[in-house]
């Protein structure tokens, strides 16, 4: 359960639902947000009261220290509508974890846990129906806090401000991807921020994507920033091979995203006796692989997909194919995804008490 704990949070409600003008059967991440949103702004060195208001712009000084140096963050989940009509949060205790270590690494103050804990747990009930019922559907969460402080120097702000905002998702049927192995472009790099969910690691990395887009692939994956040897990430998601049969992702590092959805399918893994190996995987040992046979799947795993197969991984200038596994064939990303997706649905039970139920 998500503990109710004495946090005060003020409601103000909002006049009128919106949820009249959503297509549930066309919810395309982005395209509609929730009633409400949590917002509570920290001044004078203090955490000031919470407040759940009606969705809505928010009016900013030209001067706002996060449009000019960037001390913007934020966090991804999802609440669930179980097929008993319950509704839980995924995981949120490990995302507050990653929460914290990312303001840490911004000189941000933290909101504290019973704060973003509650004030989720509130939000999800008060939008309740917010949450789409439809199989693989979910209502994506996402936390914010950036620095609205207005003395334009280049140095720590100190006032911010924490928002949680609502928006139903959809359930995700990309097609398998074309990825490129990055070997210019850098997305992190050992000291960087790349293990933060910092805004200006996406903004950064929206450049070599497009141009991987323009060369014909999806996305790119990204290697070290140092020899542009060793595999790291896929664009916001963490990757993963089945080489030899057994689960191969790299390791956790302060230069990659310490996916949450990683951990579960790890664990997942670990628990369906399949072999996992958290290790270096080479860009060489990829390539050798994928000429062999040795590489048998490749996949991204995030909040926002789940999992998202790859079919073609292209490596200075060479495409390589992997079979995508199709109707009644098996395959590891989709074994794995079926696995989550039971828990979270609600349809096994949650024997690691991932599922944070709201009722
Ligand atoms: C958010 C994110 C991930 C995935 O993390 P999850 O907790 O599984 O959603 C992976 N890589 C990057 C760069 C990310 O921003």
């Amino acid at each position: 359960m998500l503990t109710t704990s004495d946090v005060y949070i003020p409601v103000k409600r909002a006049h009128k639902t919106r949820l009249k003008e959503v297509d549930w059967d066309n919810l395309e991440l982005g395209a509609y947000t929730s009633d409400h949103m949590l917002v509570c702004d920290y001044s004078d060195g203090r955490w000031q009261t919470p407040e759940i208001q009606p969705f809505g712009p928010f009016l900013l000084s030209p001067t706002t220290l996060a449009l000019h140096y960037g001390q913007t963050v934020f966090e991804g989940l999802k609440a669930f509508r179980t097929e008993e009509g319950h509704i839980h949060i995924f995981r949120p205790d490990r995302h507050y974890e990653r929460f914290v270590r990312t303001t840490e690494r911004m000189c941000m103050p933290t909101p504290p846990a019973d704060l973003f804990m509650e004030g989720l747990r509130r939000l999800v009930e008060l939008d309740k129906d917010w949450v789409p019922g439809q199989p693989g559907t979910s209502l994506y969460l996402r936390p914010m806090l950036f620095a609205t402080g207005t003395k334009l120097t280049v140095r720590v702000s100190d006032s911010y401000r924490f928002a949680v905002l609502c928006l139903p998702a959809g359930a995700y049927f990309g097609r398998p991807l074309r990825v490129k192995v990055e070997r210019n472009f850098v997305r992190a790099v050992r000291g960087g921020t790349g293990y933060a969910k910092c805004g200006g690691n996406y903004g950064g990395a929206f450049y070599p994507t497009q141009e991987a887009r323009s060369e014909g692939y999806d996305q790119v994956i990204w290697t070290d920033g140092i020899q542009h040897r060793y595999l790291e990430e896929m664009g916001m998601m963490n990757i993963f091979c089945v080489i030899n049969g057994a689960l191969v992702t790299p390791p956790l590092g302060d230069s990659l995203l310490d996916g949450i959805t990683r951990d579960s399918l790890l664990t997942l893994a670990l628990s369906a006796g399949l072999t996992v190996e958290e290790r270096p995987v080479t860009v060489e040992e990829l390539r050798e692989g994928l000429e062999r046979g040795n590489v048998e799947e490749v996949f991204g795993a995030g909040t926002a997909a789940v999992v998202a197969p790859i079919e073609t991984i292209g490596i200075d200038g060479i495409n390589y194919s992997l079979a995508i596994a199709g109707a009644g064939e098996k395959s590891v990303a989709l074994f794995l995804k079926q696995e989550l997706d039971a828990i979270r649905y609600g349809r096994k039970p949650d024997k690691y008490g991932w599922n944070k139920y709201i009722y």
